[in-house]
């Protein structure tokens, strides 16, 4: 078995279960092991430490996966986890059209696997150079325990080049899913309405086809829409105002920069039997926000769901900036005492810092804003004690006075 020793004093993240171990806390040495090997993980002393998975290409060298030394980390691993991961789901799919994450990457012990259920058919994202080197190994596991009937690939993900991987899509078994899939998304538990099918699109669609993240915070927000004015700012296939819509929202503004994406939207509210009054803008939030502004609209309720602002450590202040300033536009299109759903889903930036970033917009709008409720994944995204850095998506629904 290949394997990496640590410069001493670096074994304590391992010893702690974070599966992350970077090329500095590694000792050079001449035989390197090959991309996506499995390799044991030794302290400067020799002590056996943890067991995972090499990569040649990033910065993230080995990705732990078991802390026994005595499991192998082969084809009866993967499937005894990917096992685990579906169990822990049971109680969420409640529908067989229902759409659900079934393995969440390092969160669920599977570093680099994420599966979503659409349906019958199962979409996998593989992130690094091991998961890619077993796309058979997963395949056959899937087919086994879900009996799916397709399972395509949408490893598209920018993290699949700093693998040295390129971009790879496609179906890996069974049949295509169908352009448009409509699904109910997760219902949390406790929670009293069934939520209302959307429409996914698996193989055109962004990510593995919708933002499962989202399914249980699109219920939250829609509680504080009945009789508002919605502005829908970065709307995607429009969750949220599909459920703002079934809570009588009066007026849904959607605004996102993808013409496709809109087009979905239409096709996910033209479901509501009294629609309210709905417009589509097809455009640049930053700049449309303006527009608003200096056309003195004003709107009840605002959600602003950006994509990932914060790539790499060295773009956090950019990115801080262009939050500060979505959420400054948006305090100022408020009525007084409207509600703010803010969300962020760039796990390099803090929950706290978050927190003081919509704290400063509130301050230059001058208004006085509390928080009502803060949101985070849906319940089939876990979060392991061990591996905060597997919380990414964070959201505070505010009144803003
Ligand atoms: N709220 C959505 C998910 C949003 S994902 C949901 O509940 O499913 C982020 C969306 O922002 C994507 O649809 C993307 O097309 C859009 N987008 C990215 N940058 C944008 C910009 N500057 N202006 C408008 N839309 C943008």
């Amino acid at each position: 078995m290949a394997s990496v020793t640590l410069k001493a004093g670096r074994e304590r993240p391992l010893q702690q279960h974070h599966p992350w171990v970077f090329s500095g806390a590694i000792k050079p040495t001449r035989d390197t092991p090959q991309g996506g090997a499995v390799v044991d993980v030794l302290a400067d002393d020799g002590m056996w430490l943890a067991r995972g998975f090499y990569s040649s290409a990033s910065q993230l060298r080995v990705r732990a996966a078991t802390w026994q030394d005595d499991e192998p980390l082969d084809a009866t691993w993967l499937r005894r986890r990917l096992a685990q991961a579906l169990a822990l789901r049971t109680p969420f799919l409640v529908h067989s059209t229902s759409a659900c994450r079934l393995a969440f990457s390092e969160s669920d012990g599977l570093p680099g696997l994420i599966v979503d259920r659409y349906g019958s058919f199962l979409v996998v994202q593989l992130l690094t150079q091991a998961m890619a080197s077993r796309t058979h190994e997963i395949t056959s596991a899937l087919v086994e325990l879900e009996e799916p009937d397709g399972i395509y690939e949408r490893s598209d993900a920018d993290v699949r080049a700093k693998e040295g991987l390129p971009a790879q899509e496609g179906l890996l078994w069974g049949d295509a899913p169908p352009a448009q899939l409509r699904l109910r998304p997760l219902q949390p538990p406790g929670m009293a309405n069934e939520p209302p099918p959307l429409l996914v699109d698996i193989a055109g669609g962004q990510k593995t086809g919708h933002y499962l993240d989202q399914a249980a915070n699109r219920a939250r927000v829609a509680a504080y829409c009945a009789g508002a004015r919605v502005l829908d700012c970065f709307c995607y296939s429009g969750g949220f105002s599909l459920y703002a819509a079934l809570n009588r929202a009066a007026a849904l503004t959607l605004v996102d920069s993808s013409p496709t994406a809109l087009a979905l939207a239409r096709a996910n509210l033209a479901m509501i039997d009294t629609p309210p009054l709905v417009e589509y803008v097809a455009g640049n939030v930053f700049h449309e926000l303006r527009r608003y502004r200096a056309e003195h609209r004003r709107f009840d309720l605002i959600v602003l769901d950006p994509p990932k602002f914060v790539h790499s450590q060295n773009q956090s202040e950019r990115a801080a900036r262009a939050y500060k300033d979505i959420n400054l536009l948006a305090m100022q299109l408020l009525v007084p005492g409207g509600i703010l759903a803010t969300f962020s889903c760039s796990g390099l930036l803090s929950n706290d810092l978050f927190q003081k970033i919509v704290f400063g917009a509130a301050l230059d709008a001058h208004r006085e804003v509390q928080i009502m409720e803060r949101l985070g994944h849906a319940p089939d995204h876990p979060v392991l004690l061990s591996f905060p850095e597997g919380e990414y998506l964070k959201g505070l629904i505010c009144r803003v006075a």
